[in-house]
């Protein structure tokens, strides 16, 4: 089979690989799509982990071999993966940190190599303890919904580490394929969102996915991808020593837009910012505040801006390594929560297939580009840069459900 094999940093090569093989408790599925995801993308272009590797985790296609001892799933069904699931009996699992469980960490599917996702190849093995992951995607929903299931789940699973009540005001800062999950999903729960971004186009969908109001935090300026990091937030200036951010990927957990250097600007904007806020939150300041840009400047001004006892979330700062100035009274004595969330939640994915499938949260407005398996690099490329009319970019290997 053909499969996008992970050679070393930056390195990805089309080659021929064989089907993997299964055991009795395995499925064989040939993959009909799956979703271009940034920690993917760092891993291949930093090259983070040894090679070779087959990536791609976003998965949905048809089950084509089914091992002898497994139940409720037949050749031909429609389904979408989870390559990640807990053992939800350890100790992690008991204070549902199902990211930080030991079964979690496994990879349990796989195109070859060690096991990486798979999703960039023509057939994947699902292992057995992975199997209670997999979703049967219903005949009017097509393979692309299925393959966005997982970074869904995600950003549910952020959403429920919040205590927010209906009416809130929250912000999510950055809206690429993730910041605009966020915006659409929050604004289903009765939430006011305030959006920011740097490039246009993407603030015109928050307000067609329920932000309320929207800032470009480029300082009116056409933005494409030189953006000022402190100019992200809504309000403020960069602290004083704080570091410009350098340049990254297309980074963070699972799809947001990137900071470049471009010292200067966003002031004007922060005047009238902070005005807004003042106004939607009559003085009180936000609710809480999610990050989707891997910026640190932007986490600051977020603890400056949401109220005594709101909550900051961080979906992005997954590299590890670098320290940022806190000034912990905002913690202690401003009650102020830091929180972060990684990866998925298996107990809420029933609520995500009924979401997705049901349309109520119609994921396909999301997807603007897809690319045949040979062009892998390319959708990494493109997602890595993304550009003005690109949100979620996926691999696709057959005809899929028109968008
Ligand atoms: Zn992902
Ligand atoms: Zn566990």
């Amino acid at each position: 089979m053909r499969a996008a094999v992970y050679r070393g940093p930056d390195d990805l090569r089309v080659e021929t690989v064989p089907v993997p093989r299964i055991q009795a408790g395995e499925l064989l599925v040939k993959v009909a799509a799956c979703g271009v995801c940034p920690t993917d993308i760092k891993k291949i272009q930093y090259g983070t982990l040894t090679p070779p590797r087959i990536f791609g985790h976003e998965t949905a296609g048809t089950i084509v071999r089914v091992g002898a001892r497994v139940k409720g799933f037949k050749p031909g069904e429609r389904v979408a993966l989870h390559h990640h699931i807990p053992c939800l009996r350890c100790h992690a699992c008991r204070h549902r940190a199902f990211a930080q469980c030991a079964q979690y960490k496994r990879t349990g599917i796989t195109a070859g190599f060690e096991p990486a996702g798979g999703g960039y190849a023509e057939y994947v093995r699902v292992m057995s303890f992975v199997l209670p992951g997999v979703v049967k995607i219903p005949p009017r929903n097509s393979f692309a919904e299925g393959a966005l299931l997982e970074p869904v789940n995600t950003v549910l699973k952020a959403i429920q580490r919040l205590t927010l009540l209906r009416g809130d005001t929250v912000l999510v800062a950055g809206q690429g394929p993730i910041g605009l999950m966020f915006t659409r999903l929050l604004k289903l729960k009765g939430i006011n969102v305030l959006a920011t971004d740097l490039i246009e186009s993407r603030l015109q969908l928050a307000k067609k996915f329920g932000a309320r109001w929207t800032v470009n935090g480029s300082g009116g300026e056409r933005a494409h991808e030189q953006h000022t990091s402190e100019a992200i937030g809504v309000v403020g200036r960069r602290p004083p020593g704080a570091p410009f951010e350098t340049p990254t990927l297309s980074g963070g957990a699972h799809g947001v837009t990137r900071p470049t250097i471009r010292p200067g600007g966003g002031d004007e904007v922060s005047g009238a910012a902070t005005q807004l806020l003042e106004r939607i939150t009559r003085g009180r300041g936000l609710d809480a505040a999610i990050i989707t840009v891997p910026s640190d400047a932007v986490v600051q001004q977020a603890l400056g801006q949401v109220r005594g006892g709101g909550q900051i979330l961080l979906f992005a700062h997954t590299r590890r390594g670098r320290q940022t100035a806190v000034d912990l009274a905002t913690v202690c004595v401003d009650e102020k929560d830091l929180l972060g969330s990684y990866s998925a939640d298996f107990t809420v994915q029933k609520k995500v297939v009924q979401w997705v499938f049901s349309r109520r949260l119609d994921v396909r407005p999301f997807i603007t580009h897809t690319f045949p398996l040979e062009q892998t690099a390319a959708a990494i490329e493109l997602a890595a840069h993304p550009t003005p009319d690109s949100l979620k970019v996926l691999v696709v290997q057959e005809t899929l459900t028109p968008l």
